[in-house]
């Protein structure tokens, strides 16, 4: 089970149910308990919508390193999914 279904919890919850297939177990079932109504109404629904780069960290800090890594994911996956996304800045 994963509390919390905002963009952490349910970006665990897919990871899990992924790893989960791959490995033979589609089976297996996983629930996503959140207190309010409807999914990522908290921070989820509120940012400011923009990916990252990293560049406020301080350079090859773990920090860094994930954001930059988060980014690159990210941009994958709404490349793979074709979602819109603005790069901007480059
Ligand atoms: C104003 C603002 C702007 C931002 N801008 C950006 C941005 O531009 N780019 C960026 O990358 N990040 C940004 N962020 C940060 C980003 O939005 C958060 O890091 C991210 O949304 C956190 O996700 P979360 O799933 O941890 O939290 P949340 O989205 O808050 O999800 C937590 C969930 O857990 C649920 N919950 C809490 N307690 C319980 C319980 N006891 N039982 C069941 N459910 C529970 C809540 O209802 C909620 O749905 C911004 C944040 C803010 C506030």
């Amino acid at each position: 089970m994963v509390v919390g279904g905002g963009i952490v919890g349910l970006a665990c919850a897919r990871a899990l149910l992924l790893r989960a297939r791959s490995r033979g177990h589609s089976h297996l079932r996983l629930a996503v308990l959140e207190k309010e109504s409807a999914l990522a109404s908290h921070q989820s629904h509120r940012n400011s919508g923009v990916i990252h780069a990293g560049i406020y960290y301080k350079p090859g800090s773990q920090r860094a390193q994930l954001c930059a890594q988060g980014a690159r994911t990210m941009y994958e996956y709404c490349e793979k999914f074709n979602l819109p996304v603005k790069k901007v800045g480059q």
